[in-house]
């Protein structure tokens, strides 16, 4: 018999995951299937999207071969049936408060920096780069965690070693890009690119600095299509980009509004749905009709 949720005390609710105590060294991480967009978390969920997105982390705990905090497999008895497949048992760890970001393309809040000072987060790059631009060799670009609904801050490598040592802030910088370059040759391999992607880590009670969070999933990475890649084009995000157009095209909602957007119609829902599922099959090369928790 599987626990209740009910029995794990939680201990936090982020935008889209919730965090459980299933005992002092082990964290139960839900994803649920919210979905955000323009800053808000919309009244639609987009079913499967927390089974899609944990089983994208999983995989790329399992392929990047760097140390992480997963405690237990995707059907770990520890976790509730109501969650199964969403839910994963991690160890608690003291988590470092760095966003790490490495990006290899320039775009978004880089992007906004560079034109503003042809740098980002203290990086000088070359002059004449455009939306989408390469940025070769991929950079550091950290940012500190904002409060909830506050957008994250970029901070420059400097600032990160006030905050925890250079110590650490090296080893911090030197796993983020090593971590990026693996995730962004996996996903090569498969016809997409990993623009950017942000990585969080944390120290156990014995000192060993592990990958934890969610890694390279679509909530927290930009993935571009290879095939419709070319710099100085917007590239539409390939989880969002049905929810966007819809919002801002046909429904009559736009982004200044000043309100919420409406609800989703089932058929944007489900386009999406589908989208979540061809991410993740096309990058792990694996099933997801074979993932835990779906439906008997
Ligand atoms: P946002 O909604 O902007 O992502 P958030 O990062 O605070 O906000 P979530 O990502 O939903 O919200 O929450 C997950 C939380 O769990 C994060 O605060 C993250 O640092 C924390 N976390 C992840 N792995 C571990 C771990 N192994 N031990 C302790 N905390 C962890
Ligand atoms: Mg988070």
């Amino acid at each position: 018999m599987r626990p209740e949720l009910s029995e794990y005390t939680p201990i936090y609710s982020g935008k889209v995951r919730e965090l459980y105590e299933i005992d002092g060294e082990h964290l139960l991480l839900v994803a649920s299937d919210r979905i955000s967009a323009y800053d808000y978390v919309l009244d639609t969920p987009i079913p499967d999207k927390g089974r899609v997105l944990t089983a994208m982390s999983v995989f790329f705990f399992d392929a990047l071969g760097v140390p992480n905090h997963l405690a237990g497999p995707a059907d770990d008895p520890r976790i509730p049936e109501s969650v199964l497949g969403r839910a994963l048992v991690t160890r608690r760890l003291d988590m470092v408060p760095v966003e790490c970001v490495a990006r290899g393309y320039l775009t978004g809040s880089g992007l906004k920096e560079y034109r503003a000072n042809g740098e980002v987060c203290g990086v000088p790059l070359p002059e004449g780069l455009v939306d989408g631009s390469r940025i070769d060799p991929p950079i550091f670009t950290p940012a500190t965690k904002a409060a909830v609904g506050d957008h994250d801050e970029n901070v420059s490598f400097e600032r990160v070693a006030e905050d925890v040592g250079i110590e650490l802030a090296t080893r911090l910088r030197d796993l983020t890009l090593d971590v990026y370059g693996r995730g962004a040759d996996i996903a090569r391999t498969r016809g997409i690119i990993l623009a950017d992607t942000k990585f969080e880590f944390g120290l156990s009670s014995d000192g060993d600095l592990l990958l934890a969070d969610e890694v390279l999933t679509p909530d927290s990475s930009r993935y571009w299509d290879g095939a419709l890649y070319e710099p100085g084009t917007v590239l539409p995000s390939f989880d969002k980009q049905i929810v966007r157009d819809w919002l801002t095209k046909d429904s009559g909602w736009s982004t200044d509004a000043g309100a919420p957007p409406p609800a989703l119609p089932a058929e944007v829902v489900e386009r999406t749905r589908a989208r979540y599922i061809e991410a993740y099959e096309r990058i792990s090369g694996l099933s997801f009709a074979d993932w835990p928790g779906g439906a008997a």
